[in-house]
């Protein structure tokens, strides 16, 4: 099912009484979702991710702005009637009900035509146990799981009703670094194999990136840029959609353009036909740094850190002080002698920014290497 917000406002009255007034957590959201989708929203902490969340399943009434399941506009329908499945961080499983009695839950308040018998609750609660894998424990209490088979039983009661519409708030956090690992494929592979629309809110950057369909990046209410996580990572609308995505970060550089040039202090970096001169910030993805003698950023390096496959160099140049980053080979960081280090740049990963509105600057000709 395809869902589509138009134009959603969210104001709460501030609760800071001296502050007064209202604070603005959504700010005018469009959004639309495809049907079978699996939607990241991302974004920092207190961006509005969770109320976006609570406005679909209808936990929270828009102050503005309207709410559509396909072609149903449901922005005045009570959350019990929306047909929508939520996982919540801290899986909220009853401590003394079993795992069986935890799934079947949500099917014991059923009222009228969709009510079902105690057998056709447990084949339900067998079938999606088996989808996520838990069939093995359906007689323990949650505390005789792990994290992981915790929220395993937590995605198997959102998806026992058969939800239109799967939301999933933050449901990995609670997870150790591996446990998020496979939990994460094992929610692609259930929404890939279910086809349920999915709405997925995190804050982490590479978790969205891994599963998501398409990206919705937020910060302070609004919505900064949607697409697929290429392309999100590839083509940053703007300084902030640069640094939120990927990790190690990008590297963000004082910089100017003079006489269709781009200067980061004295080192020439490259062309920048059709743009005005002007002072702009020029931000490298560690990727984007080709280590050779001649290069045309001209660096001190610091410190060099071994990460198995790949190595990261730290550096630093004049114009910016804080360490930058750089991400190359095992091979050419053994070559490296002194700490003279000297770069090119990949002009696919070289993007220019306005000091003034931070927006992307394009490079004519900027994605081709
Ligand atoms: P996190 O990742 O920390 O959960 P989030 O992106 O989900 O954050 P929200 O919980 O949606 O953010 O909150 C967005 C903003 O709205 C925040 O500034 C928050 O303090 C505010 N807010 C949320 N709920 C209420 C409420 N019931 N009353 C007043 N302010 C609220």
């Amino acid at each position: 099912m395809k869902i589509v917000l138009e134009h959603i406002t969210k104001r709460f009255p501030n609760r800071n009484k001296k502050q007064g007034g209202e604070i603005v957590a959504v700010d005018d959201m469009s959004l639309e979702i495809a049907e079978g989708k699996l939607v990241g929203l991302l974004g920092p902490s207190g961006c509005g991710k969770s109320t976006v969340l609570n406005m679909i399943c209808g936990l929270e009434a828009p102050s503005e702005g309207r709410i559509y399941f396909g072609e149903d506009d449901v922005t005045e329908l009570p959350p019990e009637r929306r047909g929508v499945g939520m996982v919540f961080q801290n899986y909220a499983l009853y401590p003394h009900l079993t795992v069986r009695q935890n799934i079947m839950f949500p099917l014991q308040n059923l009222k009228g035509e969709a009510r079902l018998g105690k057998a056709e609750m447990e084949a339900r609660a067998d079938e999606v146990a088996a989808l996520v894998q838990i069939s093995d424990y359906m007689d323990r209490k949650p505390r005789e799981l792990s994290g992981g088979q915790q929220q395993r039983v937590a995605i198997a009661r959102g998806l026992v009703k058969l939800p239109r519409l799967l939301l999933l708030d933050e449901p990995l956090s609670n997870l150790d670094a591996r446990l998020r690992l496979r939990t994460r494929e094992e929610i692609k592979r259930i929404q890939l194999k279910t086809g349920i629309t999915t709405v997925f809110v995190t804050h982490d950057q590479e978790e969205a990136m891994s599963i998501s369909d398409s990206i919705v990046l937020m910060k302070d209410g609004a919505v900064h840029q949607i697409g697929k996580p290429q392309e999100v990572y590839d083509e940053p609308v703007n300084l902030f959609a640069a640094r939120f995505l990927g990790t190690p970060a990008i590297n963000v550089f004082d910089a100017r353009i003079e006489g269709n040039k781009l200067y980061i202090g004295d080192d020439l970096i490259s062309e920048a036909p059709g743009i005005a001169d002007r002072d702009v910030y020029a931000a490298i993805r560690p990727e984007g740094f080709v280590c050779r003698p001649g290069g045309r950023l001209r660096c001190k390096l610091m410190n060099i850190e071994v990460m198995g496959r790949d190595t990261s160099l730290i550096f630093r140049h004049g114009a910016k002080p804080e360490n930058c980053r750089a991400i190359v080979s095992v091979e050419t960081s053994r070559q490296i002698e002194g700490s003279e280090l000297c770069f090119d740049v990949k002009p696919s990963k070289l993007h220019i920014f306005s000091k003034d509105s931070e927006e992307r600057i394009a490079i004519e000709g900027g994605n081709e290497e």
